[in-house]
């Protein structure tokens, strides 16, 4: 039965593989990249103890974008970037422009970021968690405008060449990433050597999306993983091991875009790292398991495209008082972001100033074909979201993160209760809360089934 059923599968795909009537190459196709590398010594994201700018390029930073459309359903955009994360300030300029430009709502646009700590900071980021010299800011936003206008130039030339193709969906997996809160950095190599294995949830899935041409050549892959990109805090821009994965992927793939999304890694580390042969190994690994899924018959989506996006109104629990926030400030040792966080804050209470009371969440849901579902949550969501979302809604569910604005934390319901620096680190973002409010999965979790209902 099996082997009747593989022949099967093998004659639709050489038959779908073989034909280019619109029937058989029913999407129409076109993907894009531009180098977003810094050429000034801006500021570099993600860690707040670096004391001076980037000082050169380990590998150049990329923008990319595949864009996808159908008769039934019309245009979207996955758009995937070297950066931390796109603060919502920007991220709306970059989907007003788009909407303006290329007319796609904000529902077709899925504005990814890789999360490496080796890209810039960007305008609109929290800059008190940095000590940038006076100069930086300036030159952050003039990063940021020409990034702005880089990634929806991008969008608009590839809109403007489409071809006919297939869509195809797989999921490999990679084993490198680790739970942060289950295992100490330090003495993980040394429990891995006695034989124990990594504890803690981990999400090892490696979805893949395979754009073919209608005589089967590979156009462009997305794909996916659930871990920090932060194998290196180097002063070099990189992308990480997402940048070496996707470089793997096209130079083993000449004239494929590879397209890097975050999964829900906000509490997963690539460990142990620190060195550019390990994160260059963990990219190897990454691209590995793309590979190996597109070797194997993948599964065709068909002609179908349903886009839908909300922004949740999240509230924040307990926000810091004058008294806590004077008590932060006065805590002795050296200046640090969560006293300059506290500072700001404080002036404005001062300043007769009150604290939004929430935050607007985005949170988008996509449909390919009739069952491949792609759930885009923002910021940097914890694995348990993916697990979840996943059981709940099957084997053909793909989750994305640190998407469409990156402001902080989302902590499912479990690390929420357990505390820690996932359940809270408000002082990364600027923002005014000490935590999110406690049904903050529930909430998030209903905003879902409203989109993929
Ligand atoms: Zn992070």
């Amino acid at each position: 039965m099996k082997i009747f059923a593989s022949l099967a599968w093998c004659l639709l795909v050489v038959f779908s593989l073989t034909s280019d009537s619109p029937a058989q190459a029913p999407w129409k196709i076109a993907s894009a990249r531009v180098k977003i590398t810094p050429e000034k010594p801006l500021w570099m994201s993600g860690y707040a103890a670096r004391t001076r700018p980037a000082e050169g390029t380990l590998h150049d930073l990329w923008a990319k974008v595949l864009v996808l459309e159908v008769s039934a359903g019309g245009r979207a955009v996955v758009i995937t970037t070297d950066v931390a994360g796109f603060p919502k300030s920007l991220a709306d300029q970059i989907c007003g422009d788009l909407q303006a430009q290329c007319g796609l709502d904000r529902s077709r646009i899925m504005l990814t970021s890789s999360h490496t700590h080796c890209g810039p900071v960007l305008e609109g980021d929290a800059y008190e968690v940095y000590v940038m010299d006076a100069g930086q800011p300036a030159l952050i936003a003039q990063y940021s405008q020409a990034l702005r206008k880089k990634i929806v130039a991008m969008v608009a030339e590839a809109c403007s060449r489409l071809v006919p193709g297939t869509l195809w969906a797989g999921v490999g997996t990679a084993d490198f990433a680790v739970n942060r809160r289950n295992n100490a950095e330090k003495t993980l190599g040394e429990a891995l050597a006695r034989g124990e294995k990594p504890k803690g949830p981990v999400d090892h899935d490696v979805p893949v999306l395979a754009a073919r041409d209608p005589a089967g050549n590979l156009l462009a892959v997305a794909f996916g993983y659930a871990c920090h990109n932060t194998t290196l805090g180097i002063q070099q821009w990189c992308g990480d091991y997402a940048g070496f994965a996707q470089l793997g992927l096209e130079q083993r793939h000449p004239g494929v875009t590879a397209l890097f999304h975050m999964g829900c890694g906000a509490d997963q580390n690539p460990l142990p790292r620190r060195t550019v042969e390990l994160c260059q190994q963990y990219g190897t690994r990454l691209a590995a398991g793309v590979d190996a899924v597109l070797a194997r018959p993948m599964r065709p989506l068909a002609a179908r495209l349903q886009t839908r996006f909300e922004i949740l109104d999240l509230p924040y629990g307990e926000q810091p008082t004058a008294a806590e926030l004077r008590e932060l400030v006065a805590k002795p040792g050296p200046t640090n972001y969560q006293k300059r966080w506290a500072e700001r804050l404080l002036s404005e209470l001062e300043a007769g100033q009150t604290f939004a009371k929430s935050y607007p969440y985005p949170i988008q849901v996509w449909k390919l074909g009739e069952d491949q579902l792609w759930i885009v949550l923002g910021s940097e969501v914890v694995v348990d979201y993916a697990l979840r979302l996943k059981k709940q809604y099957g084997p053909a569910t793909w989750v994305t993160s640190y998407a469409n604005d990156v402001m902080c934390y989302i902590p499912s319901h479990r690390v929420w209760q357990e505390g820690g620096y996932e359940a809270g680190a408000f002082a990364t973002s600027g923002l005014p809360a000490n935590r999110w409010c406690e049904d903050i999965e529930t909430r998030i979790f209903s905003c879902v089934e409203r989109l993929a209902k």
